[in-house]
Parts: C-alpha cells; sequence; structure tokens
C-alpha cells in the first residue's frame, strides 16, 4: 500500500534519536526547554526567517496556545474554514469562544474573502487562515480585514511548511502561525508542533502557556498546561530540518510528473488541477485535484485503492457536518451555509506526492486515470 504520507527515517534520524537515549536527557521543565527543543527552535527560526519559534507537542497545542496568548475567551469569536482537520475549530472551542465558519474558494480551497467580511461583527477577536494542501490563503486581503478592526491573524501553516507567500514563508506573515509536525506532515516529529511570532510579549507569553504558566518554578503567572515537546522528538525534527529542502524538491518533480500526466483531463473538462498563482508556491504536502462529476471522483478513488494507491478525500466530512459540531451547533457554533466547502467536500480527491513514491508508482496513478476516463 501506497500511503497518502509517509515519514522519511534514515540512519542519521536513529543516531540523532539514541544520542538522546545515551544521554538520558528526555525533557526539560525549563522556560527555554532542552537542549534539543532549543536546536530544533534555532533551525527553523532561521528557515522561516522569524524571530521566535516555540516548539510544543502538536499542531493542536500550537494553535490551542496561540488562542491563549491573545486572551481569546468565552463570549468570543473566530473566524475559520470548515473544509479542514478539526483540530482547528477544536482548538477555538478548547478556549471557551465560538468557531464561526466561513466558505471555502472553490479554486483553491482557502478561505473566502468575501465570506470571512459576511461574518465578522462586534464579537469577532481572529481570523484563522488555513493553509490547506499547502496552498497560502490570501493573505493580504486578510490582514486588510484584520487591521481595520484589530482582529488577530493566526495563521493554520499545520499543512503548509515550505510554502511561500509573496515570497515569504507562510506561517510567519500573520500574528502567529501554527506548524504541525504529526507524522503525516512535510516534516514530522511523530507528534509535535510549533508556533511562531515576531512579536517579543507574544512569544513571552507563550513560553509561560507551554509550561502551565510557570517561569522560575512553581510561580504560576498566567494560564497554561504542559505543551511541551519531548528530546527525542525534537531529535528527530533536527534530523529531518537537514534534508527539509531535499523532501520539498522531491514533493515537486512528484507533483510536476501527476500534473504532466493529468493536463489531458483538465484540456477535456473532466477535472481541475491544483495551480499555483503567480504569488503564491505550494510546498505540494497533498496534489488535490477537484472532478466534474462526483460519480468520476469515486470510480477514480476507488479505482486506485484496489491498486494500492492511498488516494484520499480531504475532508469527508467538513467540520460542521461531524456529529459533534452538527449536533451542538446551536450552542457552540455560528451556523453557516458554506454551499462551496460542500461542492469541495464532494469533488475534491488527494493523491499523494511524498519523497517516498517512486516514478513507478506515480505512473501506476495515471494508469488507473487512463483507464478509468477513456
Ligand atoms: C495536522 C493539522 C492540525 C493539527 O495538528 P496535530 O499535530 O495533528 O495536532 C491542525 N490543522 C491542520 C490544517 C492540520 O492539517
Amino acid at each position: 500500500m501506497i500511503p497518502i504520507n509517509k515519514p522519511w527515517l534514515d540512519e542519521d534520524a536513529k543516531q540523532e534519536v539514541l544520542n538522546v537515549l545515551s544521554e538520558n536527557s528526555l525533557t526539560s521543565p525549563a522556560k527555554n526547554g532542552g537542549k534539543r527543543v532549543q536546536d530544533f527552535e534555532s533551525l527553523l527560526k532561521s528557515y522561516l526567517n522569524v524571530k521566535h519559534v516555540i516548539a510544543v507537542n502538536s499542531g493542536t497545542s500550537a494553535i490551542h496556545a496561540a488562542l491563549l496568548s491573545i486572551g481569546i475567551k468565552p463570549g468570543d469569536e473566530v473566524i475559520l474554514p470548515s473544509f479542514t482537520f478539526v483540530a482547528t475549530a477544536n482548538s477555538v472551542i478548547a478556549t471557551g469562544a465560538k468557531p464561526v465558519f466561513a466558505d471555502v474558494n472553490k479554486n483553491d480551497f482557502t478561505i473566502d474573502i468575501n465570506d470571512i467580511k459576511k461574518k465578522v461583527n462586534e464579537k469577532t477577536k481572529a481570523i484563522i487562515p488555513v493553509h490547506l494542501y499547502g496552498h497560502p490563503s490570501d493573505m493580504d486581503e486578510i490582514i486588510d480585514i484584520a487591521s481595520s478592526r484589530s482582529l488577530s491573524v493566526i495563521e493554520d501553516a499545520c499543512q503548509s511548511l515550505g510554502s511561500l507567500y509573496n515570497q515569504k514563508q507562510t506561517g510567519t506573515i500573520g500574528h502567529l502561525g501554527c506548524f504541525s509536525f504529526y507524522a503525516s506532515k512535510v516534516l514530522t516529529t511523530g507528534e509535535g508542533g510549533a508556533i511562531v511570532t515576531n512579536n517579543d510579549d507574544l512569544h513571552e507569553q507563550l513560553l509561560m502557556i507551554r509550561n502551565h504558566g510557570m517561569v522560575n518554578g512553581y510561580d504560576t503567572r498566567v494560564f497554561g498546561l504542559n505543551l511541551r515537546l519531548p528530546e527525542l522528538s525534537a531529535a528527530l525534527g533536527i534530523s529531518q530540518m537537514k534534508k527539509l529542502n531535499q523532501m520539498l524538491g522531491m514533493r515537486k518533480s512528484n507533483a510536476k510528473f501527476l500534473f504532466d500526466g493529468l493536463k489531458k483531463f483538465e484540456q477535456d473538462g473532466l477535472l481541475a488541477l491544483p495551480q499555483e498563482a503567480a504569488n503564491k508556491k505550494f510546498n505540494w504536502y497533498l496534489f488535490t485535484i477537484a472532478f466534474k462529476e462526483n460519480s468520476r471522483r469515486d470510480l477514480i478513488k476507488n479505482g486506485l485503492v484496489k491498486e494500492g494507491i492511498g488516494a484520499t478525500i480531504y475532508y469527508d466530512p467538513p467540520i460542521h457536518k461531524t456529529p459533534f459540531y452538527e449536533n451542538n451547533a446551536a450552542e457552540y457554533v455560528a451556523p453557516s451555509l458554506l454551499s462551496n466547502t460542500e461542492w469541495a467536500w464532494s469533488h475534491v480527491l488527494s493523491l499523494p506526492v511524498h519523497p517516498l513514491i517512486s516514478e513507478d508508482d506515480l505512473s501506476r496513478i495515471l494508469k488507473v486515470f487512463e483507464n478509468i476516463l477513456k
């Protein structure tokens, strides 16, 4: 089975992890974290060209901590897409605030600017654009809306490490950016995440929030939790950073292979391929196509799965259609009509382009399209 994503772990990764075990240095409750955590943060800092990186134990923790750092609380509203992993909305619920779902664009599946404008009100405190599939959201427009109303912008960059918007790394454009290093992501520490910011005060807040609000021993100053990243995970992260550029290059050439092979089906009007706008560069976390006909999408998906190719529908269903959010919509969520989200849900399919997929496997993907669409 070719999974939709697969971590690339080599001898160097093993060695980095074994070194932590030999040193018996599994974690540190110090304000700035353990040695590996600090080294991993430094590597991310220079890669992203951002002032502060705070490593945490998941992408979910990163978004939760980011919301806490700007004081999001019960009664507040936070605007985000429903077409994302549920963690984005769950983190809002964890603060007691209300997630307000905005629709997405039909072409790139990122948050729809006009729908944000419709949903902003006096309770709105923050916007969380999600760079879904590694596609950067329209950050200039989002920041315009936010600055005119003094809202915070928290980028959910959990899928977009390495994606660029106007030559800048996604995650570094808003007030705060959140990354995930879960096993399926572009760069992995098994479980892990990070918050990035150029703001010194938010950095100080986040160091406390990561560690029960403590600074020197048991002196809890703000509300926090244990969100620390273990040293074993940070060691994996350090090893992964050494080959991040190589991994991204392989994703890009795999995506080009699929793009060239599927182009004719786009010309025949059967599907739409992922297309980078002039000011956006994708990290190719996923290669997501949209079919014109839902029935063809399902035929292709089943054909690929039968061939052992993990083609996947993200997100099936979108958050507002999951049982928890549907059943508690009145209490927790501002109800929304999300027509593009529901269209996307029934028409998209993501294909694997990760570094461990072979050209043979990519050719087999194309063969399935040929057989079914001809
Ligand atoms: C993976 C992901 C998260 C959550 O990250 P975890 O590390 O799994 O907690 C949040 N948002 C998006 C868009 C993600 O893809």
